[in-house]
């Protein structure tokens, strides 16, 4: 059972001062990625670093997707606790907060999707507020409405959450290494730790923000209605295939719970490809997915 606690006005000034410091620093930290990316004018473009961005946007994306959407917020599968673990920390490299941070919030923007307390909607908020702003106000780092329990009591998921500040120098650095070893041992392929700390790193993450985020802010306003969800989800085909399956955005606030956004098998879903393959494997099982009678009913 949990204490209730009465806030003094001073507790209550001191928390108000962390939340605004949080929203700067996610300001100053995510501007500071964005013009980093201008480096790149600098750094000059390698077969190689385009490469390594294109891994690195599917590493991120996928952890994104699989991990912390599909499975951390939404439950739609199982798998062991080792694969969770990787699952949790491939979600963290894409730089978008700790994995029960993340989860809470996502678990929030359902329980009211496009209402008043939604602090990422577009029909509640302006557009830039649902895809970027949010992140930048207070409300963002205020205690989670529906904390992350369920998975909050593994201490390797706690700690991936708690460090995950560190998580990014640590990756940063690898990135710049890996350049830096490729220049070493393959100096033909024209390329530096500098360029793919760069394109490997700060674009890849930049890259991959704003696909996720599109899905907060265009998903809500662009696209076709196939279900009455009770808000404004849409599916959008551009981002079923950039956000590998996230796009079929109303799909996913009708069956939440399901595995697989993608409804039709045109609709693209290679989130839902990889859990496929995954679960052959053995490595996830009971994939949660709507029966086609229940598809046929709505
Ligand atoms: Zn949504
Ligand atoms: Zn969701």
């Amino acid at each position: 059972m949990e204490a209730t606690t009465t806030l003094v006005p001073e507790d209550k000034s001191k928390i108000d001062l962390q939340e605004k410091r949080m929203a700067m620093a996610y300001f100053l930290v995510m501007t500071s990625f964005h013009l980093a990316c201008l480096l790149a004018f600098y750094t000059g473009f390698s077969w190689t670093a385009f490469t390594i961005f294109i891994l690195s946007y599917s590493m991120k994306a996928l952890g994104i997707t699989t991990g912390f959407h599909r499975y951390f917020s939404h439950r739609s599968f199982k798998t062991n606790r080792v694969f969770q673990f990787i699952l949790g920390l491939l979600g963290t490299t894409a730089v978008q907060g700790g994995v029960l941070w993340w989860s809470s919030h996502h678990r929030s923007h359902h329980r009211h999707s496009d209402k008043e307390k939604d602090i990422h909607s577009p029909v509640t908020h302006s557009f830039f507020h649902s895809h970027l702003g949010w992140m930048w106000s207070k409300e963002c780092f205020q205690k989670a409405e529906i904390p992350c329990k369920d998975f909050a009591k593994f201490k390797e998921i706690k700690f991936l959450n708690k460090f995950y500040g560190p998580l990014i120098i640590l990756q940063a650095l690898g990135f710049y290494s890996l350049g830096e070893v490729l220049n070493l041992f393959y100096p033909q392929l024209g390329t530096s730790g500098f360029q793919i700390l760069i394109w490997g790193f700060f674009m890849a993450t930049v890259w991959t923000w704003h696909v996720t985020f599109s899905i907060n802010s265009i998903c809500h306003r662009f696209g076709t209605k196939r279900y009455d969800s009770n808000d404004e989800s849409r599916n959008n085909w551009l981002f079923g295939i950039l956000a590998f399956g996230e796009g079929w955005h109303n799909n996913h606030h009708k069956y939440g719970w399901s595995a697989r956004n993608g409804m039709k098998w045109w609709q693209i879903d290679v989130t839902y490809y990889i859990l496929v393959t995954l679960s052959f494997l053995g490595v996830v099982s009971d994939l949660k997915v709507p029966t086609k009678e229940q598809l046929q009913a709505d």
